[in-house]
């Protein structure tokens, strides 16, 4: 298991703003107590962006001509948002090597979509990381376990015969998207209040049809605002949950990499802890 992280992406940050540098630094703190082993990415190019995103957004975000309330123009943070989908890209790249790998950066990304920003994301970090592996893979399915809607990775993804799309989240939520399945876009709308349980069910649903896909490579959309306590959502999952997510994702014998998106509650470190146990246990 390797971690991708780069402690420059604590260097940004907005007052009170729930996307904060301290839900990283303290995740990257007590994985390194756990024993955990951290690469740092190199850079990612314009041409990687490019992938995904339309020009007017890379251009948007690099010259900071943009208001979006919560995702705001601060300075620099365009090298920020690259910096974390080189983050991405590597942690791909590890899991086509035969390893696991997590992303432990921020911005996240499930959010923006081919032209938009929003949500906290300014470029998606896993969609252009499944884009750069598909000229090397036939099949790539993507599991958005945050507890929002990724209507960005769907915007991106919709109709593209190699990749199979599956979100389990809260709705009614943000981005309000996500209530029904679409082509190749797996929705799974849970209300609030669900818990472990009914997650779980909904989670083996999905991966079934992972596993009819027969995918070659698998990206997870590791957000863990899912948890009881987190202050935007209400799906009441526990530390232990993850760990069972972990697990099952793991059981289905691929290549797995996962991309740190949201979590907010003072959780977030033991729940990716334990996500991170969870794929590691059905590993050895
Ligand atoms: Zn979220």
């Amino acid at each position: 298991m390797k971690i991708i992280y780069s402690p420059k992406c604590l260097d940004y940050c907005e007052t009170s703003h729930p996307e904060s540098p301290r839900r990283v630094r303290e995740s990257f703190l007590f994985l390194k107590e756990k024993g955990f082993e951290f690469e740092e990415p190199g850079l990612c190019n314009e041409a990687d962006l490019l992938l995904v995103h339309e020009e007017g957004l890379i251009e948007k975000v690099k010259n900071g001509n943009f208001f979006e309330a919560d995702t705001p123009d601060l300075p620099g943070i365009y090298e920020y948002a690259k910096l974390s989908v080189a983050a991405a890209i590597l942690a791909m790249e590890t899991a086509l090597k035969g390893g696991t790998s997590f992303s432990l950066m921020r911005p996240p990304g499930h959010h923006a979509t081919k032209r938009r920003l929003g949500g906290f994301c300014y470029f998606n970090n896993l969609a252009i990381a499944v884009k750069k592996a598909l000229s090397s893979v036939k099949r790539i399915a993507i599991v958005d376990l945050d507890g929002h809607h990724g209507n960005g990775t769907q915007d991106i993804f919709l109709g593209e015969e190699r990749v199979v799309y599956l979100s389990l989240h809260q709705f009614p939520a943000y981005p309000g998207t996500g209530a029904y399945s679409f082509e190749n876009c797996f929705n799974f709308p849970l209300s609030p209040g669900t818990g472990e349980k009914k997650y779980l069910e909904a989670l083996a649903e999905a991966l079934e049809k992972v596993k009819k896909f027969n995918p070659e490579l698998i990206a997870v959309s590791a957000g863990f605002d899912t948890a009881k306590g987190d202050p935007l959502l209400q799906l009441n999952l526990f530390p232990s949950s993850y760990e069972k997510s972990g697990k099952e994702l793991a059981s289905l014998g691929r290549p797995i990499f996962s991309i740190l998106e949201g979590g907010y509650s003072r959780e977030l470190p033991k729940c990716i802890y334990r996500y991170l146990q969870g794929l590691i246990k059905e590993e050895s």
